[in-house]
């Protein structure tokens, strides 16, 4: 409340200076203050009327130098480094419920919606509130900002998908923008999934220092981005910022408060000279909108609060020192930019864009020389490979948690199917969400440090861990429903033949394991306990090949030379029948292999 008062008093100071426009715009939301600008700039008769766009935000990583925990909790932080989540979270809530003016974007939902889901079911109201009145946006709205060069694409509409899914479900919220101001690197695959998923403008920082002069040179930071010519519709604006990521905000003439990473004299901090800035920035830019974001990593950590007001006597006193009424600046967000810059392409008929096709790799920086930035796509192999492997595992698990054999097998009753499905969801939703902050721009490209390598790869291990569950039961439940009739009937033949005086016996041996392919005989119950007590065994091996691919070949080691082989195969399964010379008893397994 004491902020509150306080910052009042300094407003009210400095909006006497200022022109009535500015308490309109600091009383209102987003939307209000555009309509309002909107209208004072039509009936401007100078040249340009710009808009700055002020966009307070954060950028949060999840896991780099810690893991996505400690950066959650702001463990390891000290008096100088603080990193914490939960706290620029928290902040944020009670900045935007003090001000309906006041505007955020968040990016990374693996956070967020941790943060959320421990809220009271009035602050969980609140919040959604936020979005509803167009304080708090979520730009790009993955689960985290994925890198564009490791990452696979499934993967990455993956980690899309759960991001998009919660905010839609939450908020009613449907992402707009493409956020991407981190990672290492831009790929053209990583804009087309991006037009597909309806994002209209992709704003992006890290392209090589040599393209951004030459882009800026030739007033070129904005583009079409078609990576595919056949498919013009799947396109998007692409939007290069300015100030770089990371870049000080000392450099246009202004140094925020809590940013502490810049030293900047503060007696220095100029308005005036920011302005000149944003104006000079403007020359780049195809419209009239000006963009200025004002946040890095884990910006608002602390004193989140003091920073925001920060932010908006810089909005104020831009306002009242803009000469010959050249344009207004605004507390936006990047979805609002990309509305207003829409707006303003549909209002100048003759605005051409040049056209970009291919990738923005690889990058490099221009610091004490040419950085380039190749190394990431081939370290941490290891790493690298388990991420694969665990996307593999996960659309297996789907496939067979969710196939029609199960379903059948559990029988029609509600209160087992719904217990199924709660149970599979909840054990496939680990292994998406471990496998999606996997995609993070410091996790697939390796790189962390090596304890949060660590974590990553044992959120990996529990997600696949409890999938398995939910998969063995799917394998061992689907064998009985998807056996093709003659591979039956000669089961039965052979049962009904075994040379073992007690039948019932061999009939209690009758079982079906589900293994997983080329896995350790530890792992697989029917290679420790089963086979080492009998001889003689039949077996009935059922291959599942998960992949698109359905003639793909297999290779399956048999440990005996006396061996006879019946093939059987069906739409879904192939079959591989083996039976060894006199072999008495008969046991099914289901193998479920994976390509490799
Ligand atoms: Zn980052």
């Amino acid at each position: 409340m004491g902020r509150g008062i306080i910052l009042l008093a300094i407003l009210q100071t400095l909006l006497v200076a200022s022109t009535c426009n500015n308490l309109t715009t600091l009383n209102s939301t987003p939307t209000v203050q555009l309509k309002h600008y909107s209208d004072v700039l039509a009936n401007r008769s100078s040249n340009p009327n710009l808009v700055y766009h002020i966009v307070p935000h954060t950028h949060d990583d999840a896991g780099w130098l810690k893991t996505f925990d400690e950066y959650y909790y702001g463990l390891k932080s000290d008096n100088f480094n603080i990193e914490c989540v939960k706290c620029i979270l928290n902040e944020t809530y009670s900045i935007l419920s003090s001000g309906k003016h006041r505007v955020f974007s968040y990016v990374e939902m693996s956070f967020f919606e941790k943060w959320y889901s421990n809220l009271t079911h009035e602050r969980q109201q609140g919040v959604k509130d936020f979005v509803k009145n167009k304080q708090l946006f979520f730009p790009n709205a993955g689960w985290v900002m994925n890198d564009e060069a490791c990452a696979y694409y499934e993967d990455i509409i993956e980690q899309f998908t759960l991001g998009h899914r919660f905010v839609y479900q939450e908020f009613n919220f449907t992402p707009s923008v493409g956020w991407s101001v981190d990672p290492f690197g831009h790929s053209s695959t990583h804009a087309h999934l991006l037009a597909q998923m309806g994002m209209n403008l992709a704003f992006f920082d890290r392209i090589h220092y040599s393209d951004q002069r030459k882009r800026r040179a030739e007033n070129n930071t904005e583009f079409y981005w078609m990576p595919y010519e056949d498919f013009p519709e799947w396109g998007l604006v692409g939007r290069n910022n300015l100030l770089f990521y990371g870049g000080l905000s000392a450099e246009v003439g202004y140094q925020f408060k809590t940013i502490s990473w810049a030293s900047f004299d503060k007696k220095t901090n100029s308005p005036a000279q920011a302005l000149y800035w944003l104006n000079d920035q403007a020359d780049y830019y195809a419209t009239d909108q000006v963009f200025f974001h004002i946040g890095s990593d884990f910006t608002f950590s602390k004193k989140g609060t003091e920073l925001y007001e920060d932010i908006e006597k810089f909005v104020v006193e831009v306002n009242a020192v803009v000469e010959n009424s050249t344009g207004v600046a605004i507390l936006s967000a990047p979805d609002v930019y990309a509305e207003q810059w829409y707006l303003d392409y549909a209002r100048y008929p003759n605005l051409r864009l040049t056209i970009k096709k291919d990738d923005f790799f690889p990058y490099a920086d221009a610091q004490d020389g040419a950085n380039y930035w190749t190394g990431y796509f081939s370290s941490r192999p290891t790493l690298k490979r388990k991420i694969s492997e665990s996307s593999w595992f996960l659309q297996t698990a789907r496939k067979m948690a969710f196939g029609g054999g199960l379903v059948q097998a559990l029988g029609q009753k509600a209160a087992t199917l719904k217990a199924f499905w709660e149970l599979s969801d909840r054990a496939i939703n680990k292994l998406e969400r471990a496998l999606a902050i996997a995609q993070h721009h410091d996790a697939v490209t390796g790189t962390a440090k090596k304890h949060v390598n660590l974590d990553y790869i044992k959120m990996l291990n529990d997600g696949q861990k409890e999938a398995w569950e939910i998969m063995k039961l799917a394998g061992d439940s689907a064998l009985a429903s998807r056996l093709k009739p003659s591979a039956v009937s000669e089961l039965k033949k052979l049962v009904s033949n075994a040379p073992s005086k007690n039948s019932e016996a061999n009939r209690t041996l009758l079982k079906y394991f589900t293994c997983k392919d080329n896995t350790s005989s530890i792992e697989c119950p029917f290679l420790t306990d089963t086979l080492s007590e009998i001889s003689n065994t039949s077996l009935l091996l059922q291959i599942y090949n998960p992949g698109p691919n359905k003639y793909a070949a297999h290779r399956v080691k048999v440990p005996h030379s006396d061996i006879e082989g019946k093939f059987f195969f069906s739409d879904d399964f192939q079959l591989i029948f083996t039976r060894l010379r006199s072999s008495s008893r008969v046991i099914f397994r289901f193998c479920s292999c994976f390509p490799s």
